[in-house]
């Protein structure tokens, strides 16, 4: 399906605050129907907040216009990102006061805030995908976007796709690069040729490897698959291009782990609230997610009940917040 993109040009013809960017935003939540959408939602706005003096960034200034949009619409928004820049956010301009809604950490202050998203890929058999995440019933991904030397462009899909995980889970994407063995001792005839493929490389993308002093390790984000080194290496070291797609490929798979924790509705035939944690009647369709955590049960029984009726449109999200036991 083809959405819509709606561009505001930074271009200014006149000195007028109509052709800011700002007003230009404006313009675009209201296309997008951005307050008609969100009433009653926990909202959460993904952004990346930069780190210490990382000041590439979306501005506060807009980052205010849609929050203040979405508590015009009587949504519930925050702003989440990972702990350590939620932790210094202040310093790049981003707090309560100056956005309008708190900030939390998208994993937890200590990164434990998360639910486990079984998918095997490479090295990683699933995401550890943060709480504020599975908190929110609504999605604003407002990224910046920037050159990233594995994926070449950062932008809204590797903001979901990095900054709503876990520690962990951000390594292991970061090593799928290394899940295939790219290093072969057995080709490689003695020490010399291991240096000399190492030292072949004009970027030190090929470093010795720290855990086996027999090995070489590539620095992916080094490599710009030049190919010099394959003309000593002779088939000891592989340069593939599966490698090189496989970051790329893991945060569009990550990405699909975030996005489908919204919207996706179940329908059941179930008519009556629940009544205790999990959603009891018997006649749940197949697939019904309306198990519930106290904390959402709450949320349901204030607002959401109000709105259900003969089936049940509650998102997946609340099953991600309870064990299937
Ligand atoms: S392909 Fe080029 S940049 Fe990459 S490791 Fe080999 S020599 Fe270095």
């Amino acid at each position: 399906m083809l959405s819509k993109v709606y561009w505001g040009n930074p271009r200014q013809t006149q000195l007028d605050a109509r052709e800011t960017l700002p007003v230009k935003l404006d313009l675009i939540l209201e296309k997008l129907n951005l307050r008609e959408r969100v009433k009653g939602h926990r909202v959460a706005i993904k952004m990346h907040l930069g780190s210490n003096v990382g000041y590439s960034t979306v501005h506060p200034v807009f980052t205010r216009k849609v929050v203040q949009a979405v508590l015009e619409g009587g949504g519930n928004p925050f702003v989440t990102d990972l702990p350590h820049s939620v932790a210094d956010a202040y310093k790049r301009g981003y707090t309560a006061e100056t956005l309008g809604c708190p900030l939390y950490p998208s994993t937890g202050i200590d990164e434990k805030w998360v639910t486990f998203r079984p998918h095997t890929y490479r090295n990683l058999t699933g995401f550890y995908l943060g709480g504020a995440i599975e908190e929110a019933t609504f999605l604003i991904d407002l990224a910046h976007v920037k050159g990233h030397p594995d994926c070449v462009f950062g932008g809204v899909i590797k903001n979901l796709a990095l900054g709503c995980m876990s520690g962990a889970t951000r390594s292991a994407m970061h090593d799928v690069f290394h899940d295939e063995p790219y290093f072969f001792k057995e080709r490689c005839p003695d020490e010399a040729t291991r240096v000399a493929i190492r030292d072949s490389c004009p970027y030190g993308a090929i470093v010795d490897d720290v855990e086996d002093p027999d090995g070489l390790h590539l620095h992916s984000f080094k490599c710009n698959q030049c190919m010099r080194c394959q003309e000593v290496a002779d088939g000891a070291l592989v340069i593939r291009r599966s490698n090189f797609e496989a970051f790329p490929e893991v945060n569009n798979i990550a990405a699909k782990v975030v996005l489908d924790t919204f919207g996706r509705a179940t329908p059941c035939s179930s008519t009556s609230p629940p009544t205790s944690r999990r959603c009891a009647t018997a006649s749940a369709s197949p697939g019904c997610r309306c198990c519930l955590t106290p904390a959402s049960l709450a949320r349901m029984t204030s607002w959401r009940w109000s709105r259900r009726r003969s089936t049940c449109w509650r998102s997946p999200r609340s099953l991600r917040r309870t064990s299937p036991a």
